[in-house]
């Protein structure tokens, strides 16, 4: 006997489901498993070309390198070579699924460092949860590399992993689902706050989620004029209040003298909402309790603390970003990492630091305010693409960002004191962006 389990709608939606995961899979397995090879730059036909590329002629560039080894940036691929590294505990939305799971993330990473700034990438799964295991891992590759870009690392041990291997290394380290949802989710809320006629100093922000995404963007917008005294963090518990006990460092960072516990009693009057916890946590009626021309940047992932339709159908003068691409303004990482290890790679930075990711989040917010060109339009079935509350950020196929981004970055690397092999012709460099 057949027991009715769902609504026929929900039978749809679970063939389409069982669709889409079996077409990843398939997109993942042929016609090679995996999504990224190595390919080599040097001819290799004749016994000439191989007596160059490997022993006897490969000696000369070793002695080279050997004598300085700046000198491996000129003979080796390590100026453009960056490391996707992880140890899969917090991989996605999906949690600690170990190395191995994590890796066909990693790859895609490694996909979209190339399509979208030609950058090559090794993609390294470390089999280790522990803090000073994981540096040592790292350290002791970062020869073989112009870059390291740590993903998907557990919080809190990703801040401290990331503070030491800054510390340690003179290549740039950066842990991208900390800063890059920071760098995009800012450039977004600086237009945003323009848009609703505000002052980024004076509006009142609720970040709901206390882990990596929201610390490191609620530090960011505070470099941008946010100020401590206008901001309410909550975690799984409610609202972070200063006489809560066993907060974090991080927490305790962000606490607050207001004696509220809610988010409802947080919502009240606020300016921003940005999410970056659980879904479905925002109601219509908090988002009715807000200030005038409210920002909701809901960006938990898949589902966001409000549904998308749900919130602009709840208030018209919304003005609202999510992590969906199904969505305007999506609050997309690869708007940012391409583009910033471009620039940090090609003055050869020591560091990725906070000049540099400023300058990014500026790049980016102007960029949104630019004529959108014709191919951009067409790539995503527009007609007028434009400045306003449904484009507050660029868009991901804007070939744009390739040639304004890297160079903001390359500059505030220069100015901040961080570049080993400075730009000294703009126009040149500009140029080879395009190639
Ligand atoms: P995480 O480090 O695990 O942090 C999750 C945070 O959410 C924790 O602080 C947790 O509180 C808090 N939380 C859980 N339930 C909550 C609730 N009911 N109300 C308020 N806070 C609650 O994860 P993460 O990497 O920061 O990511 C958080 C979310 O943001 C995920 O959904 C992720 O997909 C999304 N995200 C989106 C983007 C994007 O759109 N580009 C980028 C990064 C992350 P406790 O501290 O008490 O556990
Ligand atoms: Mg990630």
């Amino acid at each position: 006997m057949f027991t009715f389990v769902g609504s026929l709608n929900e039978i749809q939606m679970s063939i389409q489901n069982e669709r889409k995961r079996r077409e990843a899979l398939v997109y993942h397995a042929k016609p090679k498993p995996g999504k990224i090879e190595v390919v080599p730059t040097k001819k290799y036909a004749t016994q000439r070309d191989l007596a160059l590329a490997y022993s006897p002629g490969v000696a000369a560039p070793c002695l080279e390198i050997e004598k300085d080894k700046n000198n491996s940036y000129k003979y080796t691929s390590k100026g453009n070579l960056v490391a996707v590294i992880s140890n899969g505990t917090a991989v996605l939305g999906l949690g600690d699924i170990g190395p191995e799971a994590s890796k066909p993330v990693m790859e895609g990473k490694g996909l979209l460092f190339k399509i979208f700034a030609d950058i090559d990438v090794f993609d390294i799964e470390v089999d280790t949860k522990n803090v000073d295991e994981f540096i040592q891992t790292v350290k002791h590759i970062a020869p073989t590399f112009g870059g390291i870009n740590l993903e998907d690392i557990k919080a809190p041990e990703a801040f401290e992993i990331e503070r030491r291997l800054k510390e340690e290394l003179d290549i740039p380290v950066m842990h991208d689902d900390q800063h890059g949802t920071a760098i995009i989710s800012a450039a977004a809320l600086l237009n945003a706050v323009e848009l609703a006629e505000k002052k980024i100093e004076d509006v009142k922000i609720v970040v709901s989620g206390a882990g990596a995404a929201a610390v490191s963007c609620t530090r960011l917008y505070k470099a941008f004029g946010a100020q401590a005294d206008n901001i309410v963090m909550l975690d799984s518990k409610g609202v972070i209040r200063k006489d809560r006990e066993n907060l974090s460092a991080e927490k305790d960072e962000f606490a607050t003298s207001r004696k509220i516990d809610t988010l409802e009693e947080a919502m009240q009057d606020a300016d921003v909402f940005v999410g970056l916890s659980i879904a479905d946590i925002v109601t219509p009626d908090m988002l009715l309790s807000m200030a005038k021309n409210p920002i909701v940047f809901a960006m938990a992932n898949p589902n966001p603390e409000i549904d998308y339709d749900l919130a602009v159908s709840t208030r018209k003068d919304l003005i609202m970003a999510t992590g969906r691409s199904d969505h305007p303004n999506q609050v997309n990482n690869v708007l940012g990492f391409p583009f910033i290890f471009r620039g940090a790679l090609d003055v050869r930075a020591t560091k990725i630091n906070e000049a540099m990711k400023m300058a990014a989040v500026r790049a980016l917010a102007e960029l949104a305010k630019e004529n959108v060109p014709e191919q951009v339009n067409i790539a995503y079935g527009e007609t007028k693409l434009g400045f306003g509350r449904e484009y507050i950020i660029p868009k991901p196929f804007d070939s744009r960002l390739l040639t304004k981004i890297p160079p903001a970055v390359a500059k505030a690397a220069m100015e901040s004191g961080v570049a080993k092999e400075p730009i000294e012709d703009w126009q040149r460099y500009e140029d080879e962006l395009y190639e």
